[in-house]
């Protein structure tokens, strides 16, 4: 396994004086500070092990002082009583911030997640300003409705005028993964903020850094001491105790479906409102009319992109019988071509995984799987020397109770199974507990739609997989989730609806 490492050093002055600000702090009121107890944990550089900082680690104490900032927030004036108008111009302000330190940003995410810089620069950076400029706009049409009611029992003479408002959700807990680390923050922060709500954030340990950047942003931008609070820090602890916390109104979630289930349990106390952003095990099919020239390079991307660490990933393919050995044979000169490496080298197309527990896992699928009798096409090897790397990886011959075709791998792992007919293909697109995304390759678009309503997902591409824009909602069927994000459904998550009634 050949791996670039060539360049792992900053290159731009907000990365470095990040970088040097160790031990990084949390946000919590306006106010960088130190966790209630003065412990730090660190983050690295996965694709070379390399210290990157220190960063406060947040305790019990510290989602206290964070829900309490938040709530003193939301009772503030400065926040409540901001016009729609001013809410809208300060969420435009965030996203030509992070526009304005785009490459750092592109930076910060490379070296804490591992992922090549052009995939955040190019990608995932932008994407995080469009989720902000997108619900800017909504700012200003939050509306209620004047309803005409048929209530019989009025005083001679009176009659019943009713309408509705819409509120803020009130205090929300952010809990993010580390898959795409500031991409998921704004998806949170930007439908938050333009609902009127505050937020805790809490980033994933792994990836903290782009966060705290983020901060940086939004105090420059004038957003209210306290409306976001920023606190790193384990799951477990911290994570968990803003999730239980009796002054949380709303949890909004990114992660896997086993957190999620934990989530859901703790949550009961105050029947917090809940919104689920669960794992995924995304399935292609691949019909016997499929453009080849276009579906190989589509499953290809649909897999490897982010080195498999994306919820919606296309990691099940059904292939039909007729251009099975084809396809199989398309993905191993694909998953040959890319190049591994890290990601601020230029040439690396895949960096690492998140870290080396994260390939430790997805060796073990794949041993797994081969033992069990799939057969490895291509790829196959991690490199536990350096770096967390493993590479881009095609098994076939993987049968439907295989682990490796009903578990989320979350790497750069594609499983191809061949089918002779279309009812075939779609009972197994649907034998999953997950129920999150899926892909469509055919030149027959009304056969493709026919199946797109069939399959039980939250999204279903059509001759392309894992495309998102924050105009298109977004959210998982059956164990992948409540909810959604993206589109006008992801800021109704952020608001309630107040009904008023007046005899006049
Ligand atoms: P994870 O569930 O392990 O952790 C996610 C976040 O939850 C982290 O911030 C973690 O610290 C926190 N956490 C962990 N235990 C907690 C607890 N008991 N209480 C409160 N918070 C807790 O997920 P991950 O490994 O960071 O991310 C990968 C998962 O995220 C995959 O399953 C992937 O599919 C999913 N994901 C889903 C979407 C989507 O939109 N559906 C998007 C990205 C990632």
């Amino acid at each position: 396994m050949a791996i670039i490492i060539r360049n792992s050093e900053p290159a731009y002055a907000g990365t470095r004086s990040l970088l040097a600000s160790s031990p990084c702090r949390h946000l919590i009121g306006g106010r960088w500070v130190d966790a209630s107890d003065g412990a730090t944990f660190e983050t690295h550089d996965p694709a070379s092990g390399r210290l990157l900082a220190r960063l406060a680690c947040g305790t019990e104490d510290d989602a206290d002082r964070a829900v309490e900032a938040a709530r003193a927030a939301l009772r503030n004036e400065s926040w409540r009583e901001m016009t729609p108008s001013a809410r809208g111009k300060l969420l435009w302000r965030i996203a030509e911030l992070i526009d304005t330190y785009a490459d750092e940003l592109a930076e910060l995410e490379t070296l804490d997640q591992g992922k090549p810089f052009k995939t955040g620069r190019l990608g995932e950076i932008p994407a995080a300003a469009e989720q902000f400029r997108y619900f800017a706009g909504f700012a200003t049409k939050i509306l209620g409705s004047t309803i005409p009611t048929s209530i019989a029992h009025q005083p001679a003479g009176r009659k019943i005028f009713s309408y509705t408002t819409r509120e803020p959700v009130g205090v929300v807990a952010a809990i993010v993964s580390w898959n795409s680390p500031l991409l998921m923050a704004a998806m949170k922060l930007a439908p938050a903020l333009t609902a009127g709500c505050t937020v805790v954030l809490k980033p994933a340990e792994e990836t903290s850094l782009t966060a705290l950047r983020l901060g940086e942003f939004l105090i420059e931008a004038g957003v209210p001491d306290g409306v976001v609070n920023i606190i790193m820090g384990y799951g477990e602890t911290v994570g968990a105790a803003l999730v239980a916390h009796s002054d949380v109104d709303k949890v909004a979630f990114t992660g896997s479906t086993e957190v999620g289930k934990l989530i859901v349990a703790a949550a009961q106390g105050n029947l917090k409102k809940l919104t689920l952003e669960l794992g995924g095990k995304s399935p292609a099919i691949v019909l016997p009319d499929a453009e080849m020239g276009i579906a190989v390079p589509g499953i290809a991307r649909g897999i490897f992109a982010n080195t498999g660490q994306v919820c919606v990933a296309g990691s099940r393919v059904y292939a039909h019988r007729s251009l099975h050995e084809a396809l199989l044979d398309g993905l191993a000169r694909e998953a040959a071509r890319l190049r591994l490496g890290h990601g601020l080298d230029p040439e690396a197309d895949l960096g690492p995984l998140v870290s080396r527990a994260q390939a430790e896992r997805v060796a073990g699928y794949v041993s797994e799987g081969i033992s069990e009798g799939a057969e490895l096409i291509a790829g196959g090897q991690g490199s536990g020397e350096l770096g967390a790397f493993f590479e881009p990886t095609v098994v076939a011959r993987v049968s439907p109770g295989m682990r490796m075709m009903r578990e989320e791998i979350f790497g750069p792992v594609v499983a191809v199974t061949p089918f002779d007919d279309v009812e075939e293909a779609l009972a197994y697109a649907n034998d999953s507990p997950y129920g999150l995304a899926a892909s469509i390759w055919t030149r027959d678009l009304s056969s493709a739609h026919r199946l797109s309503a069939r399959i039980c997902s939250g999204t279903v591409w059509i001759n392309c997989h894992s495309y998102f824009s924050p105009e298109l909602p977004k959210g998982g069927h059956k164990q992948s989730g409540w909810g959604y994000e993206n589109g006008p459904q992801g800021l109704e998550n952020y608001l309630e609806t107040k009904t008023i009634c007046v005899m006049i």
